[in-house]
């Protein structure tokens, strides 16, 4: 058997056109979905050779029948479809992917409330909250025409398209873009041009790692010290990434999983009001970094959270002693509190 990609190398391959699957779900549903990532990038609800709602009728439909098959009669009142007669395409085609997401929300809930949450009954409310996932991102998908994204199909462009430590396209998919948008051959006359004026021979090289922000070095050769900055923090950068990609996922509940219950809390209060949804890779990953570059350690994040528990600076400085071990007088707590900017406040 072909081993399963992991989904940290799924997210990076397909960027904004990721999908989660959750654990715990069905195989074959959950398999499904990924084919239908796969698929999905030129697909929109207006196109009709490439209508998104026949996508879904393809490759989703068939397994989700199958898969309610499978199932004891009693969960089938507990999903908006039925086996034979009505499938999720019907559905969307009739009221649209908001619709049929919110239909399994309401569902789900009145199946919570009376499951006892045993491993079937796991896997129902898995797979059900992953298909409400999966039309929750479709919703509003736009065409996506070849123009817009003319570094998707080239096979140099391998590597991921986004700068390693930001949201920004690499410095080389930024050059294909505009390659592509004004022709390669007054391109390549306006550098000659340059070239010729400067006495230069060689070609700039393009970083396809970096944006041109974060390039390891200028193209005068010197090195570049935001490279080095957010180099240092590239660890921190990665786990922030993974925590907003984690709550915007599950922006109902505490989702990011941090190992923190502070931290925990955080990231819900943080996310909770945002316009994001789990396909805005480049705003999540921009915001991760503007985290990381204002310093908005995991202590502050507590103390934000302390804060708004209504905590005096004085208890906050000992909450703080006893998970760190190291506890903050009133002015430490005052003096962090204060540095924190605007956007990463919560009320
Ligand atoms: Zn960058």
């Amino acid at each position: 058997m072909k081993k399963v990609e992991s989904k940290k190398d799924a997210l990076e391959r397909l960027g904004q056109f990721y999908i989660p699957v959750w654990e715990n779900s069905d195989k074959s549903v959950a398999n499904a979905i990924r084919i239908f990532r796969e698929k999905w990038r030129s697909y929109s609800e207006e196109s009709k050779r490439h209508n998104i709602i026949t996508l879904i009728k393809q490759v989703i439909d068939p397994v989700v029948s199958g898969y309610l098959s499978s199932l004891p009669n009693q969960y089938l009142s507990f999903c908006p479809i039925s086996r034979e007669k009505c499938h999720y395409s019907d559905l969307i085609k009739l009221r649209g992917f908001r619709y049929a997401a919110d239909q399994i929300h309401f569902y789900l809930r009145d199946f919570v409330d009376k499951s006892s949450q045993t491993e079937q009954d796991i896997l129902f409310i898995s797979t059900q909250d992953m298909l409400k996932s999966l039309f929750m991102i479709c919703e509003g998908k736009k065409p996506n025409r070849s123009k817009l994204a003319p570094d998707i199909n080239l096979k140099s462009d391998k590597k991921t398209r986004l700068c390693a430590l930001c949201g920004n396209t690499t410095e080389f998919s930024q050059f294909m873009h505009t390659w592509t948008k004004h022709g390669y051959i007054e391109r390549e006359n306006n550098e000659r041009n340059n070239d010729e004026k400067e006495g230069k021979k060689k070609r700039p090289d393009l970083s396809t790692n970096y944006c041109i922000n974060h390039r390891p070095k200028l193209h005068d050769g010197s090195w570049n010290s935001l490279y080095k900055q957010a180099k240092r923090s590239a660890k921190q950068f990665e786990q922030e990434v993974l925590r907003l990609r984690r709550q915007i996922a599950h922006p109902d509940r505490q989702n990011a999983k941090s190992g923190d219950k502070l931290i925990d809390e955080y990231f819900y209060y943080f996310m909770l009001d945002s316009s994001l949804d789990p396909t805005n890779v480049p705003e999540l990953r921009n915001l991760a970094r503007k985290m990381v570059d204002s310093r908005l350690t995991d202590n502050k994040k507590r103390m934000l959270v302390l804060r708004r528990q209504n905590k005096s600076n004085k208890q906050i400085g000992i909450k703080l002693g006893e998970i760190t071990g190291k506890p903050l007088s009133n002015q430490a707590v005052s003096k962090a509190l204060g540095s924190v900017r605007e956007a990463f406040k919560i009320y």
